[in-house]
Parts: structure tokens; sequence; C-alpha cells
């Protein structure tokens, strides 16, 4: 090829960011899992260290006008190339546009912010994370008019985990499962006691949560010999590359759940990560793609898969086995009505499937005023109760409980709570093409749970980052993302669980 040279410095220096990327990401880890507190401020300042060090590659004079070079002859490129270039040029136009020692600070500010709102959460006190997350607040407000945006300022946060995806659709998306969903779960609210998960609430000794957690992991197809499993406040996966894919869970003594269906959700995202296909898996590509189709895969594996009862029929015996002073005389139908209850729980990540997006919605509403400036950080507390009254029916005891209980705004990931919606969309009209050429419902019977894993692989994991999200979910469903399959899954299963 004729510009085989210039790819190949270019190819090299990306090779550096990854290497950044790589140690930034161990040292992230580690803040997350073990690190001292004391040993916070070294570590930040080492993180800032490394993003100064790829910025200062992807605005490199040699390097853009390689890249520029590579651009206009990009036909000669393999498709791999091809889109590296691409995406790279992306985050260069994007980066550019911010001044770097912004860029270094924001960095700091970020990997304190979070050490800052773990304490907060903790002492139940929202005024000692007010003023890191009035700074976050403060730059994400620059950095949208930096970026620039078409209609209104959200649109360019979306971007970085949706590209294309707009408050406008979104509006859409959101008010029409505000109109299908609502009346349901206001029927079920009045049915509270229909279900009961009482049993899930008993003492459950921690050192067999832990013990069913890798198991469960393992059935579902997380590889231990690629990957490991440790606990942290807020549950996350993390891949360095496919052949070492994180994940943490929590563990609560009285609350099976928790633990339970935080592993089976973390697992979909490090199966995915797991799965990226080896042609790709060293390039910038090697990763998984946008949130909402990330999200998918998690959610596939926590509610279409695990809160089925076709899923625990191969292993409800072991989870008795497991508690049996819990669980021996508990029948299968009541463990799967208990991981189906309803109710409009306070906590995001435990709220169940249906009053799920109704947590989301709040977010993204409180996200959007925030960065229009229609609302201001001091009074979140106020009004994060408010709405949890207005669309929930319920109001947090403590703030711990309310505004503090996710760590996305001390990470700075703003615009991402609408992915988590998205995915559950995704996940369903995923599921719903699965079936199309899958008996899904025998496979799990029969606890062939590596069928689904190699159907996940072959039409969503490998690709990694080579296609778009759009071009994903049409390679997967012949459709593009809606949020048709979802609705009506929802409104079917919990209409037959709470016999409306
Ligand atoms: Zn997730």
């Amino acid at each position: 090829m004729k510009y085989q040279k210039t790819l190949d410095h270019v190819i090299n220096e990306l090779e550096k960011i990854s290497n950044y990327n790589y140690a930034s990401s161990i040292i992230y880890w580690d803040l997350e899992t073990e690190a001292p507190k004391e040993g916070i401020e070294k570590a930040s300042q080492v993180l800032g260290f490394y993003s100064g060090e790829s910025y200062r590659i992807l605005t490199d004079l040699e390097f853009n006008k390689n890249i520029d070079l590579l651009l206009e002859n990009i036909d000669l490129l393999d498709p791999i190339n091809k889109k590296i270039i691409i995406e790279t040029k992306k985050d260069i136009e994007n980066i550019k546009k911010i001044p770097l020692n912004e860029y270094k600070e924001y960095n700091e500010l970020l990997s304190k912010a979070q050490s800052i709102w773990a304490e907060a959460r903790e002492k139940n006190n929202f005024s000692l994370f007010l003023p890191y997350l009035k700074k976050i607040i403060t730059y994400k407000q620059k950095y949208v008019n930096y970026k620039g945006y078409n209609e209104h300022p959200y649109d360019a946060l979306l971007d970085d985990y949706e590209p294309g995806i707009t408050v406008k659709q979104l509006d859409i998306f959101f008010d029409n499962l505000k109109n299908r969903l609502v009346p349901l779960i206001l029927k079920i609210n009045k049915k509270k006691n229909f279900i009961s998960n009482d049993i899930l609430k008993l003492d459950y000794p921690i050192e067999k949560q832990k013990e069913f957690s890798i198991f469960i992991a393992k059935y579902l197809g997380f590889d231990f010999k690629r990957g490991l499993l440790r606990e942290s406040t807020h549950p996350f996966s993390m891949s360095l590359n496919k052949y070492d894919v994180r994940m943490t869970t929590r563990y609560f003594l009285n609350d099976l759940q928790s633990s339970l269906f935080g592993t089976i959700h973390e697992s979909g995202h490090s199966i995915y990560e797991q799965n990226i296909g080896e042609d790709i898996c060293n390039t910038r590509l090697g990763g998984g793609n946008s949130m909402g189709i990330h999200e998918s895969q998690s959610r596939l594996y926590e509610n279409l898969i695990a809160r089925s009862m076709e899923f625990w029929i191969p292993i409800y015996p072991k989870l008795q086995e497991t508690f049996p002073e819990n669980l021996k005389d508990i029948p299968l139908d009541l463990f799967y009505k208990a991981i189906n209850k309803s109710q409009s729980d306070l906590i995001r990540v435990e709220a169940d499937e249906l009053t799920y997006s109704l947590h989301i919605i709040l977010r993204y509403e409180i996200e959007k005023e925030l960065i229009e400036g229609k609302i201001i950080p001091e009074d979140l507390p106020k009004i994060w109760n408010e709405r949890m009254e207005k669309y929930l029916g319920t109001v947090p005891d403590s703030d711990s409980n309310g505004v503090l209980q996710d760590v996305h705004w001390a990470a700075g990931l703003f615009g991402y709570f609408p992915s988590y919606a998205l995915g559950s969309a995704n996940a369903s009209q995923i599921m719903n093409s699965m079936k199309n050429k899958l008996n899904v419902d025998d496979i799990l019977k029969e606890g062939k749970l590596e069928k689904i894993k190699e159907y996940l692989k072959e039409n969503i994991h490998k690709f990694g980052k080579l296609k778009d999200p759009n071009e994903i979910m049409e390679i997967a469903t012949k459709e593009i993302p809606n949020s048709k399959y979802y609705v009506d899954y929802l409104i079917e299963k919990y209409s037959k669980l709470y016999e409306i």
C-alpha cells in the first residue's frame, strides 16, 4: 500500500495511547476496589498525567497530518483500518476543542470526586459532594459548547455514548414508555402485596453468596481464566482487553437479589468483552460498542434470561442446596415470583424491570435541566425527592438512598443514563430476534447457556466497535432500534404475574 509508512506511524502512536489507557484502567480499578484513602491524591495525579500524554499524541501536528492524509485515501485501507482512522479523527475533533489544562484538571477532579462521593454517600452528607458536583457540571456546560450541538446542549453529551441520538428522539422514546407503562405500574401499586419477596431478604451468609456468584458467572459463560470478580460500592465491569476482563458486585446479608443479579448483569457486560473478535481485539475497535448496545447485553442476561422461569429450572436446586435454611421448602414458582416482584423502590440498581425506566426518566430530566441551567445543583436533593414521589409514588428516607445513590455524576457520566433504557429496549428486540432462530426456552431448560453466548458472539459481540450501533442492531434484528418489543414484553409479563 502506498501509504503503509503513514499508517504504521499512526498505528504505532495509537498503540501508545492504548498502553496509557491500560495503565489508567488498572489505577482506576485499584481506586475502586483496593486503594487506601491516603493514596488517592497521587493516583489521581498519575491518571491526569496519562490522559495528558494521550492528549499530546492526538493533538500532535505530524500525527494529525498523517491522519488527514489517510482520510484522503481512505478507500485504500481495509475495513478495520478504515474504521480506526475515522474513529480517531472523531476523537481528535472532540479533544482539540478542549484546552489541555482544563482537560487534565477535569480528569484529576473526577478521580477525587468519586472517592468523595463514596464518603458522602456513606455519611449521608450531600453537602460534602456538592462542591465537586458543581465543578463537574460547570465543566460539562463548557464542554457542550466546545463540542457543539445542533438543537439541545444535552445532545452533545448524549453523542458521547449513543452517537446520533438526540433529546428530540429521547423525549418521544420516554413519552412512549411513560404513556404505556405508568398505567400498569399504578394498577400494580394497588396490588402491592400480591407478590412477596420476603424470602429473598432473610439472612444469606455472605461467604455462600460469594460462592454462588462465582458459580452463576461461570454458568452464564464468563471465563475466569480471562477475568475476575471482586467487590465495590457500585458494581461495574472493566475490560483491559479480551484476555483480562474484570467485574465487581456487592454483598448484603439480607438481600440475595443484589449480589445475584448484580453479578449476572456485570457478567453480561463481561462476556461481551471476552467475545470480541480476534481480528480487532488489539486495536482501538476491540471493545464493546455504544452504551446502549453494552447495556442490552447486561440486561438481556439479567432480565430476559435470568428472570425467566426456564433459566432457573436446571439450577434452582443448586441455589436451594446453597441456602437450605431459606429455600429448602420454597417451590420454584414462588421463587420466580419473588425475583419478579414489582415495587416502586428507591434504588435504581435494585429496581425491578417494570419500574426501572422511570428511574431513568427522572435522571434524564434532571441532567437535561442541569446542563441547560434550568435547575441548580444545590436544589438537587429536594428536586430528586419531589420527582421520586411524582413518578414512583415514594420518597427517599435519606440522600444516600436518593440523590447520592449513583456514582455516575461523580464519574462525569452525564448523558449516560438514557443508555440504560435504550439498552433494555435493545435487549428485548434482540431476544425477540434470537427466539426466531433458536429455541431459547429449551436451551435454558437444558442449561445449555453456551448456545446463547455463541449466538450473541456471532451476531453482536465479535464486531466490537467495528460497526455503528444501528448497524449492529440491523445485523442482529433486521430493524433499527425501537421500543416496541420492550414495552410489549413488560406489559405481557407483568399483566400475567399480577393477574391484571
Ligand atoms: Zn450495566
